[in-house]
């Protein structure tokens, strides 16, 4: 990229919907054009989640399913953004307040083949926004994929395969991108609190019905 290219980057970045492609008019707030933002299947309640508070902004389907698959195997990396910005609404509407936010890790071998971890990347963003990042959990086993399993073997599969450091005494946002059962990112809560952690609250992108 040409130096001239850059600058004008900066200067005015992204004018572009992040999911289509076309040009504006774009909504104020998520930057997605007026299609595509009507599009989405939003779903931002807070509920909770076993002992947790917990917020999904869009329901995992249609364009919302899209654009997420889209990120995490299609390598669009520049969805974080998007993703982030629409986490940081919900979570305002919703007085969700931590300390830092962190996020539910992939394992290290698997986060190097793929190159990228999808929801460290929108902890990123979420970091650009002005929330304090904090990468509370490694995942120290490597376990088989949830999707192929029931709601038991999934809760057995994820138990005890993350780890915590530097937790104690500290509030936490914690985010993924889609919750499903919920197991995995109940068992990283537990995990958080287990290590000492104030409390915990739970946000996703999306939220499987
Ligand atoms: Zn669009």
């Amino acid at each position: 990229m040409r130096l001239k290219d850059s600058l004008l980057d900066i200067l005015y970045p992204e004018v572009n919907c992040p999911s289509c492609s076309s040009e504006g008019p774009l909504d104020a707030h998520t930057a997605l054009c007026k299609k595509c933002h009507r599009e989405l299947p939003f779903y931002a309640e807070a509920r909770t989640l076993g002992e947790y508070k917990s917020l999904s902004v869009l329901w995992y389907e249609g364009l919302a399913a899209q654009l997420i698959k889209r990120m995490k195997y299609a390598g669009q990396a520049y969805l974080a953004r998007l993703f982030a910005v629409l986490l940081q609404y919900a979570c305002e509407q919703a007085d969700f307040r931590a300390d830092y936010v962190t996020y539910v890790p992939m394992y290290p071998a698997k986060m190097k083949e793929r190159g990228f971890d999808q929801v460290e990347l929108i902890c990123r963003q979420l970091e650009a926004l002005g929330y304090r990042k904090l990468a509370a959990l490694t995942k120290i086993k490597d376990t088989p994929p949830q999707a192929s399993l029931d709601l038991a073997a999934r809760e057995s599969n994820v138990k005890g395969s993350f780890m915590a450091s530097g937790a104690a005494g500290k509030s936490f946002l914690l985010i993924d991108d889609v919750i499903t059962t919920g197991s995995t990112i109940t068992e990283c809560a537990g995990t958080l609190k287990r290590a000492g952690a104030k409390s915990v609250c739970l946000a996703s992108v999306a939220r499987a019905r």
